[in-house]
């Protein structure tokens, strides 16, 4: 059986890099981007006023005071926009407002508020530092410097800057399809009436939900009743038209292991099944071609735990990041979480806001009520007790 870094590692080893595309800055919100970005132009572009006031020379305000204010006559008048450069002489001043250029000549703005205005003489009570309010060139951002990498993120922070930056559209490579397909003759949709034995499918829309924050577009596909026709019909369909196909149930042992043989028939090639964890023993991951399947359990907590652990990564992947882990925080344990197995328990805790964390209810891996209260998941190797208040490292699930 695999343990959990070598099931990831050979996974991501598989995992094909989707190509780019240009995205507009609207839509690439979480996206990735493809390639460096540099700054088109400085950032201010031009000098400018940090506030509503007079653009003087300081060197005019030297010797300004309360008892002999400097006087200055105002001989311009620069609104925000204003395209005709401005000039000014010394003696001079210019009526300026925020985010206006700065006239030639002048070196510091003085804020209207410590300004008497007589006609056209402005007086001023106290020197002026050189440069003071003023924004200058390339001070935040200079043109040619690089201001995303790679492999990040674009988030609403960073889409402010490459806004200002005139930056419209970004390169990312494509987000993957994903076809979540649930197999099991036991299985009705929302909406359908319960007969004996049977269960309302929940995991094709939960790892949907799970995966998309990872970049996945899903595609729920029809359910798959437990057949090996039904099974390989399934799969060829879902590789026909998505990267990636995650199905659930239909692969532990004892089963009817369809979803195995259908796979193999297909001509899919099976990677490994099986990784030392709780919950989620039984996983499969196979390759057709340059696409991916992963076979996860049916029980909807193993299902959920094995897609967070590692087929998000992969989607992940397959946007060009190495940067594929569930992000990771230290947390005071505040319960005792003890691990009698020999397998890692990965147990659902919920952390509170100043960092603590408890269980988050059963731990069976069909208990669904504390899976919903959970929002991240901690790593208990077998054997091991962390007691209370020990820090430990949890897996966020959810911001
Ligand atoms: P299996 O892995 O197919 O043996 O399923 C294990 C358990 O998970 C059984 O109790 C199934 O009824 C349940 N299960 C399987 N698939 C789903 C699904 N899509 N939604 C909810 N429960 C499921
Ligand atoms: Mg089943």
């Amino acid at each position: 059986m695999l343990q959990l870094e070598e099931a990831r590692e050979r996974i991501l080893a598989a995992v094909p890099i989707l190509p780019r595309e240009q995205v507009s800055l609207l839509d690439a919100s979480q996206r990735i981007v493809a390639a460096d970005l540099t700054a088109p132009i400085d950032l201010p572009a031009f000098d400018n006023s940090a506030m509503d006031g007079y653009a003087v020379v300081a060197a005019d305000l030297q010797a300004a005071s309360p008892k002999q204010p400097a006087r200055l006559k105002v001989t311009a008048q620069i609104p925000a926009g204003a395209t005709r450069t401005a000039e000014i002489a010394p003696g001079q001043c210019a009526r300026i407002f925020t985010g206006s250029p700065i006239p030639v000549g002048a070196d510091a703005v003085v804020m209207q508020e410590d300004v008497v205005l007589d006609d056209d003489i402005a007086s001023f009570v106290e020197p002026a530092r050189p440069w003071e309010n003023v924004r200058l060139r390339g001070e935040d951002v200079k043109r040619g410097s690089v201001v995303m990498r790679a492999g990040e993120r674009v988030t609403a922070t960073t889409t402010a800057l490459l806004g200002a930056l005139g930056i419209s559209e970004v390169p990312a490579h494509r987000c993957p399809l994903v076809a979540m397909l649930a197999t099991g003759n036991e299985l009705r949709l929302p909406g359908q009436p319960l007969g004996p034995g049977q269960i309302y499918e929940s995991n094709r829309v939960a790892l949907a939900t799970l995966l998309a924050n990872a970049g996945a577009v899903p595609r729920l596909l029809p359910l798959v009743p437990d057949t090996l026709d039904a099974s390989r019909e399934a799969l060829h369909r879902a590789f026909h038209e998505c990267d990636v196909v995650v199905t659930t149930g239909g692969v532990s042992v004892g089963e009817f292991d369809l979803v195995k043989e259908a796979f193999g028939q297909l001509g899919g090639k099976l990677e490994f099944w099986r990784v030392a964890i709780r919950p989620g023993k039984p996983f499969v991951f196979g390759t057709l071609g340059q696409k991916l399947l992963f076979g996860l359990p049916g029980n909807p907590v193993s299902a959920f735990v094995t897609a967070a652990l590692l087929v998000w990564p992969a989607v992940l992947r397959t946007q060009g990041t190495t940067n594929v882990a569930l992000p990771s925080q230290y947390a005071i344990a505040k319960d005792t979480f003890i691990n009698k197995t020999d397998r890692r328990h990965f147990m659902r805790v919920h952390i509170d806001s100043e960092g603590g964390a408890s269980l988050s209810g059963l731990q069976a891996s069909h208990a669904l009520s504390s899976l919903a209260r959970a929002n991240a998941l901690i790593d208990v190797p077998p054997s091991v007790v962390f007691e209370r208040g020990a820090r430990v490292q949890v897996l966020r699930l959810a911001a």
